[in-house]
């Protein structure tokens, strides 16, 4: 299965990276149904503009600050003259912000038309025939991590929390863990109040949970270069990239 990230930066873009949105193209468990699953809507949601989408469309929000959900907007291009069913998942915050404090409000002209289906970390559910999970994060607002599991392999999705671990059992043995680390240690005083992780918290993350495959995202705009360069992370994570825009891993 393939991964593209369509926007890796944190809180801005910048010349090299939009904000946060992954895309999995194909990314149903059963050959029968044709459908795509996008992880947040940033900024980097415009880059579907123009692609041949499948049927339906289903976007995952972690949470409502607008670097994951301003892309959002952006429906009315990234459908245009397509025929793709779309849904968005999210808490119940979340969803009613988008419902009614960036569409159906002044910030923008048209009210959401699109289902939503309200995720609650008690309940899993099945879209497209893969289990998702979600657990709350510690962020201010909050933030949910999500875990995706087809029969043979599994995804989780963990961005905008400052690192604290207690996620550490959801996203155990995944063979992708997409991970957000807004900053390098230097910064890690930014990283706390923030509610992002700095190296050291991704470095724990990921080897206490034994992820086999590791990408590093949400990355400070400030920061130009890869991620992977900073606070000796390549000996650290071994398994892991830092990616950016237009990167496709498979797993
Ligand atoms: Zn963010
Ligand atoms: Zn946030």
């Amino acid at each position: 299965m393939n991964v593209e990230f369509l926007g890796t930066a944190g809180y801005h873009p910048n010349e090299q990276r939009h904000t946060s949105c992954v895309y999995l193209a194909a990314a149903s468990a059963n050959h029968a149904s044709d459908c795509g699953f996008v992880l947040d809507a940033g900024t980097g949601f415009f880059r579907l503009c123009g692609r041949a989408l499948p049927s339906q469309l289903h976007i995952f929000l972690s949470h409502a600050h607008l670097d994951h959900i301003c892309g959002l907007t952006y429906l009315l291009d990234v459908l245009w003259q397509q025929s793709c069913a779309v849904t968005i998942y999210g808490d119940s915050q979340t969803l009613q912000i988008a419902r009614t404090q960036l569409y159906g409000s002044p910030l923008f002209s048209l009210t959401l038309q699109h289902a939503t289906v309200e995720l609650t970390p008690q309940q899993p559910i099945e879209v497209a025939g893969v289990r998702v999970s979600v657990f709350p994060l510690a962020h201010p607002g909050g933030s949910l991590a999500y875990r995706f599991d087809w029969s043979t392999r599994s995804l989780a999705y963990v961005t905008d929390t400052c690192g604290d671990g207690r996620y550490i059992d959801f996203i155990r043995d995944v063979d992708l863990l997409i991970h957000e680390r807004n900053f390098a240690n230097a910064l890690a005083h930014l990283a706390a109040p923030s509610g992002h992780c700095a190296s050291d918290d991704v470095v724990r993350a990921a080897q206490e949970s034994g992820a086999k495959q590791v990408a590093i995202t949400h990355i400070n705009p400030l920061q130009s270069g890869d991620p992977m360069d900073d606070d000796d992370l390549r000996a650290c994570l071994p398994n892991a990239v830092g990616a950016v825009d237009g990167l496709m891993l498979s797993f």
